[in-house]
């Protein structure tokens, strides 16, 4: 079978599905691959390169739809890629099945399979393909660096010739994957890190990458921030207030806010408000990685970097991962390769779509023209 990535459609995406070390990987499991022209330019993958490790270049979007049996890419499709889906094709990608009902509804009228990159389950077999974590690491990690390239100061403390240079205060909002990666980017930069999370159980976690958690002035057993299946759920009013309060102590003397607080489901929960801003010093930074979900801060405007009228640079980009495309795609083509090894077992280039498998079954969202979304809860945890 052909496995086939086309160009991403969406503005501004740099990220490509496929990469000249994947295919070699999807070649050994008995694939044809198929890349269409310039689809990784952005992400400094030439054709050529492709073309070295085996890959067929196709001329045109159309023409690389219309070969592939296997169409791996990252953006959920748009209405024309959706068209060009047939009965005998299985999609791989970021499909947003929650909230595309349309996309799902086209697919399966055309009878396609589709494996939502998104709907993974969190379980250990699946970590190789878990593809939120792949790019929230990437995200926590150029959320600092994009903060620091803002902030006119170093991180680390020095004591120079020309004066001593106290080190950076950084506090990280939400400790899941996205703030572990911004607390080992931080504290390896030099700055004193603070972390603070509504999951008690990720202090021990946030102490171990060498930051501080921040606890809360809050009776312990009603400490209700707590987890469902690893995730946070939504505070009490008594909660939300101990933790604003403990935000408004530390907003005049820390440097840099990352915030990456989100909620399944949800809106993301607002923590950082006006008054923290007005309250911060002149020069400080808030990357709000939750932009996307309405963000963290009340400020924060989505795909955009404001400086308020006190200084404080706030960015709410929402394209971190495309920012690093390189590295991004690399990932995530290595995510998807694994998927392509767990559904081709007898390394035959052919595909074998197993329902009674965990993870193909969670994340398939339609199949054999039925919508399959949302999955049953998974067996082995
Ligand atoms: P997420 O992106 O949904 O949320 C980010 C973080 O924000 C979470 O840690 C959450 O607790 C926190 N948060 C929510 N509301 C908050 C608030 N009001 N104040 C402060 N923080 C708040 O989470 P994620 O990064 O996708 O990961 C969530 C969990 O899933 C973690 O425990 C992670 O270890 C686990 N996980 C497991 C696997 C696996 O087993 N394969 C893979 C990935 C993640």
């Amino acid at each position: 079978m052909k496995i086939g990535t086309p160009k991403e459609t969406y503005k501004g995406e740099n990220r490509v599905a496929m990469t000249p070390d994947s295919a070699v990987q999807l070649q050994k499991l008995g694939f044809e691959c198929l890349i269409e022209k310039g689809a990784g330019a952005a992400a400094g993958f030439s054709d050529a390169a492709y073309e070295a490790a085996g890959v067929e270049v196709a001329k045109t979007a159309a023409s690389l739809w219309k070969a592939a049996d296997i169409i791996a890419k990252v953006r959920q499709p748009d209405a024309t890629e959706l068209k060009r889906l047939t009965k005998d094709k299985t999609l791989i990608s970021f499909f947003n099945p929650a909230g595309n009902e349309e996309g799902m509804e086209a697919a399966k009228s055309k009878g396609a399979t589709v494996i939502a990159m998104e709907m993974v389950p969190r379980i250990s077999r699946a970590q190789k393909m878990d593809a939120l974590s792949s790019m929230a690491n990437i995200a926590g990690y150029r959320a600092v660096i994009e903060a620091g390239n803002n902030f006119g100061r170093f991180f680390t403390g020095q004591v120079t010739a020309a004066g001593k240079v106290p080190p950076a205060k950084v506090l990280i909002v939400g400790a899941g994957v996205a703030g572990l990666a911004a607390i080992g980017t931080s504290t390896s930069l030099g700055a004193i890190t603070y972390a603070f999370d509504v999951r008690p159980e990720v202090a021990e976690q946030v102490e171990s990458m060498g930051a501080e958690f921040v606890y809360l002035d809050f009776e312990e057993d009603q400490q209700d921030g707590a987890s469902t299946g690893g995730y946070a759920s939504v505070q009490s009013d008594e909660f939300r207030e101990a933790q604003l309060a403990k935000f408004r102590e530390l907003a005049p003397e820390i440097d840099i806010v990352i915030t990456t607080a989100l909620i399944p489901n949800r809106e993301a929960p607002e923590l950082w408000t006006k008054d923290m801003v007005e309250a911060m010093k002149p020069g400080s930074v808030i990357v709000d990685l939750a932009a996307e979900k309405g963000g963290n801060c009340k400020l924060t405007v989505a795909d955009e970097k404001i400086v308020t009228d006190n200084g404080v640079t706030i960015i709410g980009y929402t394209d971190f991962p495309s920012r690093m495309a390189a590295q991004s795609s690399s990932l995530y083509a290595t995510n998807i390769r694994h998927m392509m090894t767990d559904l081709t077992p007898e390394k035959d280039g052919k595909v074998n779509h197993d329902m009674e498998d965990d993870v193909i079954r969670g994340a398939t969202v339609t199949h054999e023209g039925e919508i399959t979304f949302p999955p049953p809860p998974p067996k082995v945890q």
